[in-house]
């Protein structure tokens, strides 16, 4: 971005008394002093410390301005200071602005439980064919994340793809109205967050709140599999359209092949092309069709979007193949986790050819509040002994899972390590683990089963 101070401050509606000839260039906005490039304006936020107390820092490493907070104000810096109410509400109207008045794209915004960033990348992948092209970077998907993202554009960008995460209800109202998308996605509705959120049904009534900015003659695009989503897309005016599995919806797969790092697919349209995705998993197909639904929005023709999908650059850290010490392959997903997706990931472990054993090593998911006993018993359903013969459990919420599997499986094949016995995991892997097995690894980010990764890879 490029924009003089001064118009910044009539934007947020600061006192600054520089004219416009005199007055310096932002060239973007930061609000974490490491991040901070030379002539950004530093935003300080309230997060574990008041961002108010990095303005030295953030004028040390160049910065040309800052907001301060009324409540701050004024601040003892010798950079120029734009006094704003709430910094982060500034940062929202800065962006808004910028995004209407200076750049003006075409917008498509994804949210879902789960396959958010995915589809994003697939959708920014498709596009990018024909476009110039911005997309959310990484996971920066919530009222932070999503005006950066749009300050981050270039002013000849075309589409703006961006993600939208939710963990309270209001908050896609918010991102969505800030936006106001010419193209809506949900991908799916899981259970992260049920610990907030109660029940499913209160989940899509959230995740609906992406349609509320959408343009009159936008696009709403949602899983037809659903019934949550079906039912709600009723009370959405706009044109809609659904993808998913099942042949009810407009846009649907058929005969999905699963390779270990790729999945390949028909769909119910254009039967002369096969598509193929660099990436495991059903629910990836799931995501690719969304994306193909955006993308033929935007007239990109459906070889180019067969093309496009192919090799499209996977954000790294999630789902995958690695080789572990002694010879194994282990299935790596160690970043995040709930129910769904986890019954998803077993499901297809459960498929891939296997010489030895597959063994399941699956961790706590967090944050699934008072209903966390009962789904964590529930990932019972996506186990079979004669197909996943060990299961190691490992954290303290997952002991219910221990109980459910006491029906199906002999209890020297399940086996159980609280959260505090990490080591003891590893070395009791490390004994067992052969040549010809099958690793899976999956939890939340909080159980650090990526030490587990490394030690199954290093051997130590
Ligand atoms: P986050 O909330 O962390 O931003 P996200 O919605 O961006 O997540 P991705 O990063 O695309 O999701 O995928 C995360 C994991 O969710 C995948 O590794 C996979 O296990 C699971 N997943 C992805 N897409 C789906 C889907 N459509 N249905 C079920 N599970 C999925
Ligand atoms: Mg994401």
């Amino acid at each position: 971005m490029k924009m003089k101070l001064s118009e910044i401050a009539r934007v947020v509606g600061a006192e600054y008394s520089v004219p416009d000839s005199l007055a310096p260039t932002v060239t973007g906005v930061a609000f974490d002093t490491r991040k901070l490039q030379p002539g950004d304006l530093f935003i300080p936020l309230q997060g574990e410390r008041d961002g108010h107390t990095f303005i030295s820092n953030a004028e040390a490493k160049g910065a040309c301005a800052t907001f301060v907070a009324a409540d701050h104000a004024p601040f003892a810096t010798r950079l120029p200071q734009l006094v704003v109410e709430d910094p982060l509400a500034a940062l929202n109207t800065l962006a808004r602005y910028y995004l209407l008045m200076k750049v003006n794209p075409k917008v498509v915004a994804i949210t879902g439980s789960n396959g958010k960033t995915t589809t994003k990348d697939m959708t920014a992948a498709i596009l990018a064919t024909q476009y110039h092209v911005i997309k959310t970077q990484d996971n920066y998907n919530n009222e932070i994340g999503v005006p950066m993202t749009i300050l981050a554009m270039d002013t000849n960008t075309e589409v703006l793809v961006v993600e939208m995460g939710m963990d309270r209800p209001g908050q896609l109202h918010e991102l969505s109205n800030l936006v106001a998308p010419d193209v809506a996605v949900i991908t799916m509705i899981g259970e992260a967050h049920i610990e907030f959120f109660k029940t499913r049904d209160k989940i899509a009534d959230a995740k609906m709140e992406i349609t509320d900015g959408l343009k009159e003659d936008g696009l709403f695009i949602y899983n037809g599999d659903e019934p949550l989503l079906r039912e709600r897309a009723e009370q959405v005016s706009q044109e809609q359209k659904t993808f998913g599995l099942e042949p009810e919806n407009m846009l649907y797969a058929r005969d999905i092949e699963a390779g270990e790092t790729r999945t390949e697919f028909s769909l119910s349209r254009w039967p002369d092309l096969r598509f193929s995705i660099p990436m495991m998993g059903e629910w990836n197909v799931a995501n690719a069709l969304a994306a193909i639904l955006v993308g033929r929005r935007f007239h990109v023709k459906p070889e180019a979007i067969q093309s496009a999908l192919r090799d499209f650059p996977v954000t790294k850290n999630r789902t995958q193949w690695v080789m572990g010490d002694a010879g194994e392959s282990i299935l790596s997903d160690v970043y995040n986790a709930n129910p769904t997706a986890m019954k998803a990931v077993l499901g297809d472990f459960a498929k891939f050819p296997c010489q030895g054993r597959r063994i399941a090593v699956l961790g706590d998911m967090l944050e699934l509040g008072e209903a966390s006993a009962a789904l964590h018993a529930s990932v019972a359903e996506a186990l079979d002994p004669d197909q996943i013969q060990e299961v190691y459990l490992y954290g303290d919420e997952i002991v219910s899972l221990k109980q459910a599997l006491s029906e199906k499986y002999a209890p020297e094949h399940v086996h159980y390590f609280p959260k505090a016995e990490q080591r003891r995991l590893i070395v009791a892997l490390q004994d067992t683990v052969m040549h010809d097995d099958l690793v899976m690894l999956k939890a939340s980010h909080g159980l650090h089963l990526e030490n587990v990764l490394q030690a199954l890879i290093d051997g130590t």
